[in-house]
Formats: structure tokens, C-alpha cells, sequence
């Protein structure tokens, strides 16, 4: 099975779009969407829920009321502000605990356990392009790099069972730690970028996190006849580093039509020249 990971060094580049095609396009797969921070690529895919999990990312502190003698030392230890004083009974703002367990260990009457804390959902689904493994992080909740980890654990089991040829992974733009939990031990990273100076910069930029992980890479640059000086910039960068052919989207305006109604470009606009160069892309360079 070879993994396939589809990132981009910023959010809007058209990574979606391309994962969307791809989903369509390859052949036996399991997909992943590990941008669970902002998580869309059900809004083309249009599972049907199989099966649905709490995700618990990490504990927070709780006080027991009945035990607490409001002595104050967990509220002047907490370096996170989560200690609240109401009254004269302290409790735990659970949006700024960071669960690091400091007030548990330091309390002298035992009256603050640490609790396990749901921070979102993950799902198993099926879709007409393949099984599809997917997530919802709750509002404001950190930890995503550890639920990008799980997700991606299960697809790649799944993959496992249903001898599947690749595990099609949609990452998260930038450089961080949830691309860098989508990104590892990957065959292949298809950076998504655009032609634009803010386009030029974040490519580059996550092409040296791919340098230091080791991971072959391709390029695509979507709409690059937008600014066909700066595709010329990202292309002469990728020859300088070796990378082969650059996959040069056109602007096409069937894509944002295709997104509107929420299907792939491929189902949308099967004779787009877009559609055409990602079929050649798959055929021949994947
Ligand atoms: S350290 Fe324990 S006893 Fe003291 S205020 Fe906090 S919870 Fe209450
Ligand atoms: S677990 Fe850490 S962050 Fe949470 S309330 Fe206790 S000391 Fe503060």
C-alpha cells in the first residue's frame, strides 16, 4: 500500500479540490482527512456514517466540592489562570485547564482528580470513492495532532483489511504539528500551492519540513496562469531542488461551480482541462 498525503504551505490553495479529484480518480484507496481543524472534505465526499468515537485527548482537573477547605494553593500554582474563585468556592474553567496535573499532585486534601476530557468525535464512513476516515474537533480544543495521529492509524488499518493500494491522506496547510503527524512516514507529498508571493513563501516553507522528513514530493500549482511570472519562480525553485515535473492547474471557473455544489470537480466537470491534467497526473506521475 503507498500513502499519499496532499498538503499545502497555506490554507485556500485548492488542496481540497485536489483531494476531492484524486479520491475519484485513484484506484483502490482508503482516505483520511486529517485537516481536522477545519475539516471539509466530507462536504465533497458525502459519506455515510458507519460508525462514530469520542475522541479524548487529555485530562482535566476537577474539584470535589465536599472535600475542598478553599485553602487557595491550587489557585496561586496554576500558571494557566484555569482556578476560579466564585464566592468563596474555587472551581476549574476547563477552557483553560492544559491538564498538566500540577494542582492534582499539590493538593493536600485530595479534593482535584483528573478527568478524562472528550475534545471531539472521529468517524468511520463510507463514500462511493472508498472508506473514508474522518473527524470533528470541538470548538476551541487543542490536541489535533494527536487526533490527526489516531485517525490515520485507523485508515491505515482499514487500508490493512481491504487490501487496499493507497491511503489517501488530506493534511493540514502549514507547517505544524498536524501536518507533521499526516506528513510522516508517507511515499509520496503532494504540495498544493499557488502563484503568489504568500503562495511562493509557504511552499517553500513546508518543503523544508518534506526536506527533513525525507519524503519524496510533487508539486502542483493551481491557477497558475493567475501570475504566470511567479508560477515560473516556484517552478525554477522545484528544478533547482530536483522535483520533477510541475503540475500546472489552469484557473477554471467549473471548480469553485463544482465546490458550490459540493462534488468532486471530476463528477462536476469530467471534460474540464483541470480533470484532464489530474487524470494524466495519476496515470503518470503517481
Ligand atoms: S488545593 Fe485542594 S483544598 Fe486547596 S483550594 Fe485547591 S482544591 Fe481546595
Ligand atoms: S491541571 Fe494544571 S492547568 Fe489544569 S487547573 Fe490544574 S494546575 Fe491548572
Amino acid at each position: 500500500m503507498k500513502k499519499i498525503v496532499v498538503i499545502s504551505g497555506k490554507g485556500g490553495t485548492g488542496k481540497t479540490m485536489v483531494t476531492g479529484a484524486l479520491s475519484d480518480l485513484m484506484g483502490k484507496k482508503v482516505i483520511v482527512d486529517c485537516d481536522v481543524d477545519a475539516a471539509n472534505l466530507h462536504l465533497l465526499l458525502k459519506p455515510r456514517l458507519k460508525e462514530r468515537y469520542a475522541f479524548v485527548g487529555g485530562k482535566k482537573a476537577s474539584i470535589d466540592k465536599s472535600l475542598c477547605t478553599q485553602c487557595g494553593l491550587c489557585h496561586s500554582l496554576c500558571r494557566f489562570d484555569a482556578v476560579k474563585l466564585d464566592g468563596n468556592a474555587f472551581s476549574i474553567d476547563s477552557l483553560n485547564c492544559e491538564g498538566c496535573g500540577l494542582c492534582f499532585h499539590a493538593c493536600p486534601l485530595h479534593a482535584i482528580t483528573m478527568k478524562d476530557h472528550v475534545d471531539g468525535e472521529w468517524f468511520i464512513s463510507e463514500t462511493v470513492y472508498g472508506s473514508f476516515v474522518h473527524a470533528k474537533l470541538g470548538i476551541g480544543e487543542g490536541n489535533s495532532g494527536k487526533l490527526v495521529s489516531l485517525i490515520r492509524q485507523k485508515a491505515e488499518e482499514i487500508a490493512v483489511q481491504e487490501k487496499a493500494d493507497w491511503l489517501l491522506i488530506d493534511g493540514s496547510p502549514g507547517i505544524g504539528c498536524p501536518v507533521i503527524a499526516a506528513t510522516v512516514n508517507t511515499d509520496l507529498a503532494i504540495v498544493v500551492t499557488e502563484p503568489t508571493l504568500s503562495g511562493i513563501h509557504d511552499f517553500q516553507r513546508v518543503f523544508k519540513l518534506l526536506e527533513q522528513l525525507k519524503i519524496s514530493v510533487k508539486v502542483i500549482i493551481n491557477k497558475y496562469d493567475l501570475n504566470t511570472e511567479n508560477a515560473q519562480k516556484i517552478e525554477k525553485f522545484c528544478s533547482s531542488k530536483q522535483l520533477g515535473r510541475v503540475l500546472k492547474l489552469p484557473y477554471a471557473k467549473e471548480v469553485p461551480l463544482a465546490i458550490m455544489h459540493g462534488i468532486p470537480i471530476t463528477q462536476y466537470a469530467s471534460d474540464s482541462p483541470v480533470v484532464r491534467a489530474l487524470h494524466n497526473f495519476v496515470v503518470n506521475e503517481i
